[in-house]
């Protein structure tokens, strides 16, 4: 048969084991499987970098053709209010699941696809993986009888997919919980030696991170990937008019600081000898400057007693000037770190 009039499918893909595993399982239909990453700041972005290099290194790992998108606007307009609340942390997990459906859902046209199938396994995870939840992802999705979980697709419902004959449903699995020996063996079956591990990755899901997100949620409108980027980068300060200091640790994060800077974004480092780079950002005029430049001292062998030199960059104009200040000590440095915006109690 011509590859033209094979059964096509969408596969949600993480780069994980079992996405890898969903896309095996239906290649071995002879489906052609076409895999979709979605990326956000908050997971795999990286691969932005170099996607190129990225979708050649999973089709020569995995002999699967991946798609990269990158969803973040939609993504962002649902994580301040998902409809199917958080996690853990801020982690939106069923409406994150949703949202990946519905690119996929939008993307069947155009690709030729005739469903959608994710690595989904039922009881592996507490939120998103649960019965009712996988009933209610493909509910809300929009993907009712068009998606199917390959991995564990015995213990569901036959979906329309399988009932037309599209999916041969003797052939597909039954796994389920949270242990990984079926996926262990399978993985040794198609010859899968390297993949993540499973969980982590999802910066959503991290204890800090996702108190500071929350913080920035709450300060905040029309935040975007940079903003999140930044937030995974260094210390974090909230200065006077809650502008934003960000402050690299080392550096490897002084220089993803520096080439994250834009617009009217301020830069500051310290004159007269090494130390980390600052970045003032969501200021009101005029600028917390020294405010910034006493936070960065903090960070730089200095006098604690004695004013010292800082460097303010501006960005767009590239303008520089030069304030003085003292470093601020530690007690002050820890109110000014960002907290936890106070919880609703309503
Ligand atoms: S852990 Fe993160 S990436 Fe995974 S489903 Fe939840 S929100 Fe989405």
């Amino acid at each position: 048969m011509e590859s033209g009039k094979k059964t096509k499918a969408i596969v949600l893909f993480s780069g994980g084991l079992d996405s890898i595993l969903a896309c095996k399982v239906l290649q071995e239909q002879s489906i052609v499987v076409i895999a979709l990453q979605c990326i956000t700041p908050f997971f795999s972005y990286h691969i932005k970098e170099d996607k190129e290099a990225w979708i050649s290194e999973v089709k020569r790992k995995y002999g699967i053709d991946l798609m990269v998108v990158d969803i973040t606007d939609e993504y962002l307009k649902m994580l301040k209010n998902p409809a199917h609340g958080y996690g853990r942390y801020l982690n939106p997990c069923i409406d994150c699941k949703i949202l990946m459906i519905k690119q996929a859902l939008s993307l069947m046209k155009e690709t030729g696809a005739s469903f959608i199938a994710t690595g989904e396994v039922i009881g592996q995870r507490p939120m998103s993986q649960r019965r009712d939840t996988l009933r209610i992802i493909e509910r809300d999705s929009g993907a009712e009888g068009l998606l199917l979980r390959p991995l564990c697709a015995k213990n569901l419902k036959p979906t329309r997919v399988e009932e037309e004959g599209l999916v041969d449903r003797s052939k597909l699995l039954s796994l389920s919980g949270r242990g990984r020996k079926g996926q262990m063996a399978l993985a040794e079956k198609y010859s899968i030696t390297e993949y993540p591990s499973p969980a982590g990755g999802c910066a959503l899901a991290d204890p800090i991170l996702s108190e500071r997100f929350r913080t920035m949620l709450s300060l905040w409108d029309n935040l975007d990937a940079n903003d999140f980027l930044l937030a995974q980068v260094g210390r974090h300060f909230l200065l006077s008019g809650n502008s934003w200091f960000a402050v690299g640790r080392n550096q490897t994060e002084n220089s993803k600081v520096v080439k994250l800077a834009r617009g009217d974004d301020l830069l500051l480092q310290y004159k007269d000898g090494s130390g980390p780079t600052g970045l003032l950002r969501r200021y009101k005029q005029p600028p917390p400057i020294e405010e910034a430049a006493s936070v960065l001292l903090r960070y730089c062998k200095v006098d604690p007693e004695e004013p010292c030199n800082v460097i303010v960059k501006g960005v767009k104009g590239k303008e520089t000037n030069v304030v003085q200040a003292v470093p601020f000590n530690d007690e002050t440095i820890d109110k000014l770190r960002f907290s936890p915006p106070p919880q609703n109690t309503d």
